[in-house]
């Protein structure tokens, strides 16, 4: 991709309602566009991102044998009436001469119908299906970027069993699929006890990213994986782990990326699970964790690019011109997904966009390397200067 013609840019401004780093970063760096409170266009930059994102997520249900499905947004308040959802204070309510419905801000309802239909007998379980869809939920307070938008994306997740102990059991495989899904996207998380709000009276399980501008505060101990969420904690920080296991608890802010919850028979006749994953936070929490004051710093798994290619003073130099595009062309064709910085504009704008881009490896070619290129990742502070053949190793690497 050539960065001359990206449709979205860099800016040096953002709203100054924002307030939190994930939006200060990502709307600079043109990831993505500001509607209103809490609603965002993912630019084509931001949406590389996001889709990365959910296709770990959606490899991992997939791996736990789950099948991807889609639903409605728009749901008839037949359905809320049902489970005595309807006032419940986030749902979006829209009507018209005839219809009311409410934007969909989960799915029970709308899966637990649709199972009917096909779940006939005790035969035709366990089930699980899944998908990736917006949500819409009223926020009071949406002014934290991604971490809590009025429309975000989410993966949600159901299964269906016959018994508590299928169940339970479908429910620690979701467990350790989720925790899959967060070393794969290098976010460490902690497996928080926490109340199930309206969905159910048991605990449920939150994993929770420890990150200092977090909502929620978490006690968790520092050496087993013991961990509560405050509103459920019966421990404070400085005592003794209840395991025993001779740590100590410890009191941290932290982001809910995904949930899990064993709601049982409240919505069926059958056991049932949800099991939830914030995509579109996901995304905002990598940026909280992972970013210095210079901008953004995306692990591999998810940056929008492998490589930026930055070419600088190229309108002085035709070596350089010749050496960066053949470059461009020799990255392309093995596959390595580049961003080439082409643009004719000075070397300190590129070096200031590509920090605050974070694009996990940079190459430069300019007057001063020569047929070498400096290659830089953006965690670390040293350059190295290669040929062609040690910039690919290192790539293959
Ligand atoms: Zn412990």
């Amino acid at each position: 991709m050539l960065q001359s013609r990206l449709f979205a840019k860099t800016s040096k401004n953002f709203p100054k309602d924002e307030e939190s780093i994930n939006a200060k970063y990502l709307l600079r760096a043109g990831f993505i566009a500001k509607n209103s409170a809490g609603v965002f266009t993912f630019l084509p930059l931001g949406l590389r991102v996001l889709n990365k994102i959910s296709q770990i997520v959606r490899e991992e249900m997939n791996a736990l044998g789950a099948e991807e499905l889609l639903m409605p947004a728009l749901i008839a308040k037949s359905y809320w009436e049902a489970s005595g959802r309807w006032n419940v204070p986030v749902v979006y309510k829209i009507k018209t001469d005839r219809e009311e419905y409410g934007l969909g801000w989960t799915h029970e309802e709308v899966i637990k119908i649709i199972a009917d239909q096909f779940i006939l007998s005790d035969r035709d379980l366990p089930q699980a299906v899944y998908q990736i869809q917006n949500k819409f939920r009223m926020e009071p307070r949406a002014r934290s970027g991604l971490l809590r938008g009025r429309e975000f994306l989410m993966k949600d997740l159901y299964s269906f069993h016959k018994d508590e102990g299928g169940l339970g059991a479908f429910y620690e495989s979701a467990k350790s699929a989720y925790l899959k899904i967060y070393q794969r996207l290098e976010m460490p998380v902690v497996v928080a006890e926490a109340s199930g709000g309206d969905f159910t009276k048991d605990f449920t399980h939150e994993f929770q990213a420890l990150v200092e501008s977090g909502e929620d505060t978490i006690f968790h101990c520092s050496k087993c994986d013991y961990a509560q969420n405050k509103e459920v904690a019966k421990v404070k920080a400085g005592d003794t782990c209840p395991k025993n296991c001779g740590g100590e608890v410890k009191e941290s802010r932290a982001i809910e990326v995904g949930n899990i919850f064993r709601l049982g028979q409240r919505f069926s006749s059958w056991f049932m699970g949800s099991y939830g994953i914030g995509i579109s936070r996901i995304m905002g929490t990598i940026v909280e964790m992972s970013h210095d004051d210079r901008g953004i710093i995306w692990p591999e798994a998810v940056a929008p690019f492998r490589v930026h290619l930055l070419a600088l003073g190229l309108d002085k130099s035709e070596t350089v011109k010749e050496n960066a595009a053949k470059l461009y062309e020799t990255l392309k064709a093995k596959n390595i997904e580049v961003l080439f910085d082409d643009r004719l504009v000075p070397a300190g704008e590129k070096l200031f966009d590509a920090d605050l881009l974070g694009i996990p490896t940079r190459l430069i070619v300019s007057e001063k390397t020569g047929i070498k290129i400096e290659l830089k990742q953006r965690r670390e502070k040293d350059s190295q200067l290669l040929d062609v053949a040690e910039v690919l190793q290192c790539l293959n690497s």
